[in-house]
């Protein structure tokens, strides 16, 4: 029987969910529910845990959603995952924080307290950086252990793709998380541990210590259908078995495709979106409207030098390569990959800033999961592309590519101008990056609540008001701490 005072229910312990359970549960005055519709991270397996098989992670997840064609190389799948940890237990580790400025132009939209100089605190607490111990920029106190990857852990293509811009006169940086270093080439930061095994969020604060905690309960393999809203106030939420679970504040964690999903479910939304649904809206919002990623082509090779490397989606990053920092392009073996190594390889070329274009919809009838549509590239994507393909033109003409014979599985002539088009035509990925279908400053206020809508909130990576210059998974991390000390600091209620 819990004693606490105040119910908090947490919608999907993924990312962001695993955080806020630990920390809002610190407080033995809150009483904390977690609801996740996939598995707990006991039933992970090996395929989880070994970074070198997130490739088949990848391969054998079902996308959530299809996106329209964007162009010739059909639908783009955005997966996310489905279990304790979410997408933190699928995806390819890189622990990233963007740039100040990506925040300070969160700040200087009126968010007040998400400028660089607020979040860049919760990025080192959050750390325990193996590589760099405690500095001004680095943490060694945080539950996420984090270190580079080492020359002998990745793979061939990855090691030709390095050496070879460094053969080309590339600046290389020893920390691609201090933005004082940047633009330069690095080798990310991933967040694993001294086996070199993935640490999910779920693992990595859901610890024993934390789950034994009187105040805290994890319901895995729990789904939420909608959420009780009356007279616009949430009192909780129903579960697919119609079982009601009652609640004092509620707090969506559930990712950028499926948190909008849900409110729009439960009458958050935009009016005449609901209504062709047959919805009535309880506020009219304009949630699934803005959705960003960072999305790609990516230039398919092949190496004839032993099979090999062991971890498989370490990547080298490149950033800063035209104008400031905005293109991120890195080498990752095809899938399947294994500890036996890949001999196909992609390099992806993203363009950190998005057009904010894409969108999340309803599906046509109530059990339909949400029609997701890519953000379309920005409008000046070509140039910018034809610059970064210069450069992977000059790559492959490198000793260090020659030394293990890369050559292109589909040849194209990357210096002419149509090279991006063809090459987007070909194969265009999402890198996983869906962020704010449920921006803070039109459906959110700054402290992530939900506008005209008392005790409900978002946390995860919906409340994004642009993309970050980086990978979205640390930024999700920082958004749930900084929403949890504030549900802490704002008490009990
Ligand atoms: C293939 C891939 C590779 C990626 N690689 C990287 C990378 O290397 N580095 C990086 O920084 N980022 C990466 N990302 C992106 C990053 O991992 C995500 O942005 C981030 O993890 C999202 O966190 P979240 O908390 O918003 O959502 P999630 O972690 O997806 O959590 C949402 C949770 O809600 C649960 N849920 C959903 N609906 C319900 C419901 N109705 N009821 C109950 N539970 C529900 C889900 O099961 C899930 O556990 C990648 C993404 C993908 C897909």
């Amino acid at each position: 029987m819990k004693s606490a005072s105040k119910h908090i229910v947490v919608v999907g312990g993924g990312t962001a969910g695993s955080v806020l359970a630990a920390r809002l549960s610190e407080d033995p005055g809150l009483n904390v529910t977690v609801l996740e519709i996939g598995a707990d991270d006991d039933a992970y397996g090996d395929g989880i845990l070994d970074p070198a098989r997130a490739p088949e992670a990848w391969l054998g997840m079902q996308p959530v959603a299809a996106t329209p064609m964007l162009n010739g190389s059909g639908v783009i799948p955005m997966i996310q995952g489905r279990m304790l940890g979410g997408t933190s237990a699928v995806n390819g580790l890189a622990t990233l924080r963007g740039l100040p400025e990506d925040y300070d132009g969160w700040a200087a939209a009126g968010l007040s307290g998400w400028g660089w100089d607020d979040v860049v605190d919760t990025f080192i607490a959050a750390e325990t950086d193996q590589d760099f111990g405690p500095s001004s920029i680095h943490g060694d106190r945080g539950p996420l252990p984090v270190r580079r990857w080492r020359r002998e852990e990745m793979g061939r293509a990855q090691l030709a793709f390095y050496d070879g811009m460094v053969e080309l006169g590339t600046r290389t940086v020893d920390d691609i998380n201090d933005p004082r270093q940047l633009p330069g080439l690095g080798i990310f930061p991933v967040t694993i541990d001294g086996g070199a095994n993935r640490v999910t969020t779920s693992r990595a604060y859901l610890t024993s210590q934390v789950r034994a905690r009187k105040n805290l309960t994890i319901r895995t393999q729990t789904e939420v259908k909608t959420l009780i809203v009356d007279k616009r106030r949430a009192r909780g939420v129903v579960l697919s078995t119609g079982e009601a679970v009652e609640a004092d504040e509620v707090v969506i964690a559930a990712g950028a495709l499926w948190t909008p999903n849900l409110l729009m479910r439960s009458g958050i939304g935009p009016g005449d979106h609901l209504a062709d649904h047959g919805i009535s809206a309880i506020v009219d919002l304009p949630v699934g409207k803005t959705m960003s990623d960072h999305i790609g082509p990516g230039l398919r090779y092949r190496h004839t030098g032993p099979r090999g490397g062991t971890a498989g989606p370490a990547q080298s990053l490149l950033i800063g390569a035209s104008n400031g920092v905005e293109i991120d392009y890195h080498a990752f073996p095809i899938a399947p990959s294994s500890r036996s190594g890949s001999s196909k390889f992609v390099i992806a070329v993203f363009l950190l800033r998005s057009s904010g274009l894409g969108s999340v919809r309803l599906g046509e009838k109530p059990g339909d999961g949400p029609i997701v549509t890519a953000p379309p590239l920005p409008h000046d994507a070509n140039e910018r592309l034809h610059h970064a393909f210069k450069r992977i033109a000059a790559w492959e003409t490198s000793a260090a590519a020659k030394s293990i014979g890369c050559t292109p599985i589909e040849p194209l002539d990357l210096n002419t101008r149509d090279a991006p088009a063809i090459a987007r035509e070909r194969y265009t990925i999402s890198y996983g990056h869906m962020v704010g279908t449920c921006p803070m400053g039109t459906v959110l206020d700054a402290d992530c609540r939900v506008l005209g809508v008392e005790g409900l909130r978002v946390a995860d990576a919906s409340v994004m008001p642009t993309i970050p210059s980086g990978n979205t998974y640390l930024g999700c991390v920082m958004v749930a701490e900084r929403i949890a000390r504030k549900m802490l600091a704002q008490g009990r209620g």
